[in-house]
């Protein structure tokens, strides 16, 4: 018997179509709060980061959290929203590809994204992709965060996609894993190069 078609594509943002240096995040907020980044950069690696994915954390939540973490600081948050995403680059090579698929009009795109509020509202106007895109599933709207099986439920459910017609990339093995355990298709993303080789073999592109 023939697999179904696979027709809805379901992508992590971070490390696939943009990049996030987080190391550099934490040194330019270092560096404006003449501060230790120890602390902030401890803090970012534990519970701290899943309360602010979940949503837990309003955006000025986060920004009070991470002046306490540099010294008790006051940074602005018009000066804070800037540095807070000052470690994003475009990945640039996979939108040309991103394009082609969504004009092909065979192909369902949906974002399942690891973010916050503050992120989020950076990034959207400069990830001109994104306007392809049927549904954006954003950890902090929704609640949970990957690799937590509700976040893939409600891309699924956004979708009107049983798990067997999805694929899942991201940079995160752990994630694609949790996306595979619920029937999805999860591939790891590695670059641009590998990505069209992995979308072949599903089937999207010829
Ligand atoms: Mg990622």
């Amino acid at each position: 018997m023939a697999l179904p078609r696979i027709d809805t594509l379901l992508l992590d943002l971070g490390n696939v179509l943009v990049f996030h240096d987080n190391a550099l995040l934490v040194r330019n907020l270092a560096e404006r709060a003449a501060a230790d980044p120890a602390p902030l950069t401890e803090a970012l690696r534990g519970e701290l980061s899943v309360m602010i994915n979940e949503g837990a954390l309003s955006p000025n939540a986060i920004r009070e959290e991470v002046c306490r973490l540099l010294g008790g600081v006051n940074i602005p948050m018009p000066e804070f929203f800037e540095l807070w995403s000052s470690h994003f680059t475009l990945n640039e090579a996979v939108f040309p590809r991103i394009d082609q698929l969504a004009e092909s009009k065979r192909v369902k795109l949906v974002l399942v994204s690891n973010t916050n509020a503050l992120h989020w509202e950076w990034l959207l106007p400069r990830v001109p992709v994104l306007r392809h895109f049927t549904a954006c599933v954003v950890s902090h709207e929704v609640h949970a965060a990957k690799p937590r099986p509700e976040i893939f439920h409600e891309a699924l459910f956004q979708a009107r996609t049983p798990p067997t017609r999805a694929a899942f990339f991201d940079d995160i093995p752990e994630y694609v894993a949790a996306a595979s355990a619920l029937g999805i298709h999860g591939r790891v993303f590695t670059t641009a190069e590998h990505f069209d080789v992995q979308l072949r073999e599903l089937g999207f592109i010829p």
